[in-house]
């Protein structure tokens, strides 16, 4: 039994359809054939986490996620699409097309999220022999993470059921663990970080003694896993929050410790550093910026001088690769970055200052167009044109380049560079 859903064992707030918003025609049509499906077959079918939380906001939830009773192989057995993956917890991902619902069976705590991809897929894995680790939709709602991300949607009788007060949460706009905050971040110290995003995110505040146990805390993050911390850091990237999620990372100490190299910004770098994620936060609202882009962020101060010498030719290109080179390597070793993801951020910065060059030949655009790290170095050069006028006129004429070669026209059609979009080079010797 879990000492938290054994401390706290109050019968369930139940909201009957007429109490709340949660209507089925907000659920995606995949989502309701899962429920459905998973119901008709006698198993316990709820919405869970995030969906119920963002539907009984009014907001548009990012993906379902569904709980139930029934064992992953039995979900695998009802769902010809699904793949079972995790390798402490077994989780079904049902595919439809794009969509991917995950239908987790309902567990007991401490449990510890692994994230998504990296955890093995191993289908035809028998059934691993951890059913202890199962427990009463009761227990899986106590092992979550906050109050507001413990409710239920239940399809039986499109009741809402809250076993952790999250419905008052959510009504007071609070952020609050689930149980003793400072013990629920000893056993996973990534829920410091996650409060912190959700309160960005929703505009909420953290509850008290939630932000006094990330106060006092705050240095156990170093124990997560890279790769759980870097999941996290790109969650908020692409939050189109991240400005205000990192500034309050960073006022709670939990960003330094994750990255300790943005305790050495100093003043000038920590103000291009808030500027660009408000900047990306503001390109990323019209369209994705891609990951590695959105990682580059990050360490982009530091190279930010480096890169505009290089392109004025102030700076060998030599001297510029090496810097970016050890740069990249230390965020990489951080993070835990694949080798092909390091190569794209490390490409991404040289190509960046690459783009103020003019291209020599139309040869050299198109390679240019093509490596596989040019969309990395477009998206930085957006965010840069935001407050530079010469990089605006680059990217302008990179994008017409672009255009020109998706339309299957040669690169350089006329001699586009005359009209000053590149600065004057310099000729180096590197
Ligand atoms: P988002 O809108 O970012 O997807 P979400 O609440 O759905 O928000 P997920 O990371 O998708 O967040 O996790 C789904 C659910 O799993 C959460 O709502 C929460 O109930 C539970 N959960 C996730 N991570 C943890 C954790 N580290 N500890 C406990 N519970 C967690
Ligand atoms: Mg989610």
């Amino acid at each position: 039994m879990t000492g938290l859903a054994a401390r706290h064992n109050p019968s369930p707030k139940v909201l009957s359809r007429a109490e709340h918003p949660i209507s089925r025609r907000l659920l995606s049509p995949n989502t309701l054939k899962v429920l459905y499906r998973l119901h008709h077959a006698g198993f316990l079918a709820y919405l869970v986490g995030g969906a119920v939380r963002d539907l009984l906001l009014g907001r548009t939830p990012k993906d379902f996620d569904v709980g139930t009773d029934a064992r992953p192989q039995q979900v695998r057995q009802l769902f010809r699409n699904a793949r079972i993956i995790g390798r402490r917890f077994r989780i079904a991902r049902v595919q439809f097309g794009e969509e991917v619902i995950e239908v987790s069976t309902f567990r007991r705590g401490p449990a510890v999220e692994e994230p998504n991809g990296e955890e093995s897929a191993d289908a035809l894995a028998p059934e691993v022999g951890n059913e202890d680790e199962y427990g009463t939709p009761e227990e899986d709602a106590f092992r979550r993470d906050f109050t507001i991300n413990g409710l239920f949607y239940n399809i039986a009788d499109f009741t809402v059921i809250d076993h952790v007060g999250g419905l008052s949460d959510l009504e007071r706009r609070v952020i609050r663990a689930i149980g003793p905050a400072g013990e629920r971040f000893m056993e996973d110290p990534v829920r410091m970080m996650r409060a912190v995003e959700y309160a960005v995110r929703l505009g909420f505040s953290l509850d008290p003694e939630t932000a006094a146990a990330i106060g006092e805390h705050f240095r156990e993050i170093r124990r997560a896993s890279a790769a759980r911390l870097a999941y996290e850091l790109s969650e908020s990237l692409k939050s189109g929050h991240a400005a205000g999620i990192f500034r309050r990372l960073w006022e709670f100490g939990l960003l330094t410790e994750v990255l300790p190299f943005l305790a050495f910004y100093d003043a000038k770098q920590q103000e291009l550093f808030f500027r660009f994620l408000a900047l990306a936060d503001g390109v990323h609202a019209q369209r994705k910026m891609c990951e590695e882009a959105l990682l580059a962020l990050l360490l982009w101060p530091w190279l930010y001088k480096p890169l505009s010498q290089a392109a004025e030719g102030g700076l060998p290109w030599g001297q510029l690769e090496a810097e970016i080179k050890s740069r990249v390597g230390e965020m990489a070793q951080l993070l835990a970055f694949s080798h092909y993801r390091g190569h794209l951020v490390r490409y991404g910065f040289l190509y960046l200052a690459r783009l103020f060059q003019e291209p020599r030949s139309p040869r050299k655009a198109l390679r240019m167009v093509r490596h596989e790290a040019f969309p990395v170095a477009m998206d930085l050069l957006a965010v840069q044109a935001a407050f530079d006028a010469q990089a605006a006129r680059v990217l302008g004429a990179w994008r017409e380049i672009l255009a020109r070669v998706k339309a299957g026209q040669p690169p350089l059609p006329q001699r586009v560079t005359r009209g000053g979009q590149f600065p004057r080079r310099r000729r180096v010797r590197s």
